[in-house]
């Protein structure tokens, strides 16, 4: 038998949710479907906790424009046992860990923690470069005119925590984002559990049915109907929103089906993994984000875990060599952590994850002029939505996410 409805959302991470809160509020008599291929909802933001399976620390920090969308999207809550602001950073050299809070993540007292006097000769000009509107020259320059400039070493390893695996090739705009996201503050905690209310609202008033371990495998569009086959039904609909990365729909959606412009954007980007070591672990005397420095890798602490983890180029990924030196960095890390607080415990119990693009797409510079003539008609329809933070043109996850949710909405809405 097949289901019927009037949106199905395929995906239920956090643009699903957040794009299921605003249709359902805009259309108080519109029914939807979501369909998840997991047995929870949350995606890529929701930490697993399980004791087998891939584990990951999901979503660990949230820009303020993200947060106040999310907050603005589900409407008045109290979040905050659920989410906070990113209150310090440290950096461990040698032995020594020094912890500062997280506003001087970007500032000239950074740049002493991690690299010494010599560094702060620079960090004012690269603090310029990052904080102004149009730098990509300057930013080269720099390279090119000063290679061995101290301050470059400090920034390589913001540019690890804001997903930039190589600052040389790299487009500024990430680095920019990054910067500008870290001044206005970053936020943690378990996005996923904000949307158990929305849900079980919905689904009490019978306007939302969930289906879990539904595996979409095709989907096709005849007589303005969607028939979307899953491992767990059938559904039918006028209206779909794929709220997943395009490298996973493209699996079960046909190409006739894609915008081009979005099949375009693929091949100009450059996408980010992540190999991470995660741990159930209860110690909680870490600074919120620490950089081992010698082993390039920032280890994160959330509330009874903690993640090691590096950015890859996605292309690296599928070389075994790259991802084990990577695997190795994570593990001396935490070796040598747990040499400073041997409460950490022994190493064994970690849990290895490679998660393919834990940030989003960074743009090819020359690609710039091509991303700005990018608007909503060339990806929304009213009949098929897109979301996600590989959707669009910002060369941000957050803001990606953000205008794409706000986009297909609108498009499925009123278009
Ligand atoms: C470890 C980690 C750290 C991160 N850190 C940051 C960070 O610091 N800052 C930041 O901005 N972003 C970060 N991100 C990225 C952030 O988590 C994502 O931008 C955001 O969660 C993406 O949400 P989404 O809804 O677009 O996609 P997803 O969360 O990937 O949701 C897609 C959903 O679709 C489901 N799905 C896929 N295929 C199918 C199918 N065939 N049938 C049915 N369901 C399917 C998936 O199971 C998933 O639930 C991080 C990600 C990870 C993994």
């Amino acid at each position: 038998m097949e289901d019927s409805c009037d949106v199905i959302i395929a995906g239920s991470g956090l643009a699903g949710l957040l794009a299921l809160s605003r249709l359902s509020r805009e259309k108080p008599d519109w029914t939807f479907t979501l369909l998840e291929r997991e047995p929870w909802h949350g995606g890529r933001m929701r930490p697993s906790l399980e004791s087998e399976g891939s584990r990951s620390c999901g979503l660990q920090s949230a820009s303020s424009e993200l947060y106040d969308f999310v907050m603005g999207t589900l409407g008045p809550q109290n979040a905050n046992e659920l989410i906070q602001p990113l209150k310090s950073f440290g950096v461990m050299i040698g032995q020594k860990i020094q912890e500062l809070r997280f506003e001087q993540l970007t500032t000239v007292d950074m740049a002493r923690a991690i690299a010494g006097g010599a560094a702060t000769k620079d960090w004012a000009a690269i603090e310029q470069i990052l904080g102004a509107e149009r730098s990509e020259d300057a930013f080269n320059q720099l390279w090119k005119g000063d290679r061995k400039s101290a301050a470059l070493v400090p920034l390589e390893q913001l540019a690890h925590f804001w997903g930039v695996p190589e600052l040389t090739g790299s487009s500024i705009r990430p680095l920019q984002n990054g910067f500008r996201d870290a001044r206005k503050g970053l936020w943690t905690g378990r996005w996923d559990l904000l949307f158990d209310e929305m849900l079980s609202t919905l689904r009490f008033e019978n306007r939302l049915k969930v289906f879990n371990r539904a595996q979409i495998m095709s989907a096709k569009y005849e007589e303005k109907t969607w028939t979307v086959s899953s491992t767990n039904g059938t559904f039918n609909s006028p209206r779909m929103l794929v709220a997943q990365s395009p490298w996973e729909a493209i699996l079960w959606l046909s190409k006739d089906l894609w915008p081009s412009r979005l099949i375009n954007i693929a091949s100009k980007t450059k996408p980010v993994s992540l190999v991470m070591l995660s741990e159930l672990n209860p110690f909680q005397g870490l600074p919120d984000v620490l950089f081992v420095t010698a082993e390039d890798v920032q280890v994160i602490s959330l509330p009874g875990q903690i993640c090691f983890q590096a950015p890859l180029n996605y292309e690296l990924t599928v070389q075994a060599p790259a991802v084990g030196k990577t695997i190795k960095r994570l593990k001396r890390a935490r070796k040598k952590l747990s040499l400073v607080y041997p409460e950490l415990g022994p190493e064994g119990a970690e849990h290895m994850a490679l998660l393919s693009v834990g940030w989003t797409h960074s743009i090819h510079p020359p690609e710039y002029k091509w991303f700005e003539k990018l608007d909503a008609t060339h990806v929304q329809k009213k009949h098929l939505g897109f979301a996600g933070d590989c959707i669009g043109a910002e060369g941000s996850g957050d803001l990606n996410l953000i205008t794409s949710v706000q986009d297909a909405c609108s498009m499925l809405l009123h278009g």
